[in-house]
């Protein structure tokens, strides 16, 4: 069975790659700057002429696209070809502000969905295999990419989206699918609705999940293997660049290999702009360079990440992104410590607890609080006070250590905290609702 979906450009000397980044490079800014003139506003505004960039080594030269920009220029103020020639859009999942719509031609769809069969591939997919789709269809990009990346592989595709969550078992044992792709938070409940039924993985046929669209910790991967019985994958992508399948992991599951061919990373300082170094953390910036219809030069995800080239034992020379820490604007800052939920997450879960927590942060008095909502399961429920304020007193203990900052924990009664189906929602400020 083919280890790779596209060899020849996965396994490609990063000389060869370079050579054709460049000159996919230099075609595409001359397409962005004769056909959008938003950027091409830009572009003059900072004395750069497309003939200024000659290879890789000049995009640094070339002005940065923000939220902010794709917000202004909503919705087709970036579109680089007639409407007529797209045949799709896609939007992002955002819930604030004007919601970010990204267009599509049927080219774009082609490489799109390719770079998901790459990752199904990686992820031991091929004809023979069932993939179910659980994320959800419709604007959001993950059903359609990864269903779309299922068909190219051949795969037998259910198209299931999310939600309905005992009857996607049903599914799964009775068509015995191979291969699930949803988001990691509902993955995990998944798990436990299996448990629920009185199942276990051996009930099941699954061998590998894909699953991206949202942070997630390490622990949370091995708890969610072990729940379904299964190698988890992650994925990355964002609806401004395609959508899943930016980047991909492979089985050695130590960071996602980014589809290079159609998208320069590069990472940045998010308060400079500098272009830092390979393996320095910073924010993430891509590049796509072959998309027709809605191509973003140096668009900042605002994600903050770490790059890596080196050679990997799955034989991709395809440079790795590892997890992204989360968008620089998930980032807490709670009495002048910089906190991110994957931190508290990672403790929770090394503590034995589920990944069902909810964190809350308010300001009350001038000073920050922080309240940390953790589920207990039936195991370690008491009905003893006592027994329950040692565990949180223990709990929050543990995240102390983590953080540096003390907070204040309630462990919860089992089920009581909404389940995710999609992206979870696992942070409340309400500081921004005073500010
Ligand atoms: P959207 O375009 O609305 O689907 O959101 C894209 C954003 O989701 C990215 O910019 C990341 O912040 C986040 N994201 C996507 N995939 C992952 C992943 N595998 N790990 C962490 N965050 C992710
Ligand atoms: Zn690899």
């Amino acid at each position: 069975m083919a280890k790779y979906w596209n060899e020849s450009i996965e396994c490609m000397a990063p000389d060869d790659m370079k050579a054709l980044q460049s000159e996919r490079l230099v075609k595409q800014v001359r397409h962005v700057y004769d056909n959008v003139p938003y950027y091409r506003n830009l572009m003059d505004e900072k004395g750069v002429r497309p003939e200024d960039i000659r290879s890789v080594d000049d995009l640094h030269k070339l002005p940065f696209l923000s939220k902010a920009d794709l917000r202004e220029a909503y919705p087709c103020g970036l579109l680089a070809v007639p409407q007529s020639e797209c045949v799709r859009i896609q939007s992002t999942s955002g819930t604030t502000g004007r919601r970010v719509v990204a267009f599509y031609t049927q080219h774009d769809v082609d490489l799109w969905e390719d770079c998901c069969a790459r990752a199904i591939t990686a992820a031991g997919g091929n004809e023979d295999d069932v993939c179910q789709v659980a994320y959800g269809y419709g604007l959001f990009t993950g059903g359609a990419g990864l269903h779309g990346g299922s068909h190219k592989v051949g795969c037998l595709t259910l198209p299931m989206s999310s939600g309905n969550t005992e009857r996607q078992i049903q599914f799964m044992r009775d068509l015995g699918s191979t291969i699930l792709c949803c988001t990691p938070s509902y993955a995990a409940y998944l798990g436990e609705t299996l448990h629920d039924m009185g199942l276990t993985p051996d009930d099941i046929k699954l061998k590998a999940g894909i699953f991206g669209a949202e942070p997630w910790t390490e622990e949370m991967r091995r708890s969610i293997e072990k729940s379904l019985g299964i190698k988890a994958y992650d994925i990355f992508g964002l609806t401004e660049i395609s959508g899943p399948g930016v980047a991909f992991e492979c089985e050695e599951q130590t960071g996602m290999h980014i589809n290079e061919d159609n998208f320069i990373p590069e990472i940045i300082d998010p308060e400079t702009g500098e272009v830092l170094p390979e393996g320095s953390v910073g924010e993430l910036v891509f590049t796509s360079i072959t998309k027709e219809a809605f191509p973003l030069l140096r668009y900042r995800t605002r994600d903050l990440c770490k790059l890596t080239r080196g050679k990997c034992s799955c034989g991709r020379t395809l440079i790795k992104m590892c997890k992204p820490m989360g968008r620089s604007d998930d980032m807490m800052i709670i009495r002048g410590v910089n906190v991110f939920p994957s931190q508290i997450e990672t403790v929770l879960i090394e503590q034995g607890y589920s990944p069902n927590y909810l964190i809350e942060v308010d300001r009350k008095n001038n000073s920050d609080t922080l309240d940390i909502s953790v589920e207990m399961n039936a195991d370690q429920f008491s009905d003893k006070m006592k027994d329950i304020q040692d565990k949180e007193k223990h709990l929050a203990g543990a995240i102390k250590t983590m953080l540096g900052i003390n907070p204040k924990v309630h462990l919860v009664s089992p089920k009581s905290i909404t389940r995710s189906e999609g992206k979870a929602v696992r942070v409340i400020d309400r500081r921004k609702l005073h500010d």
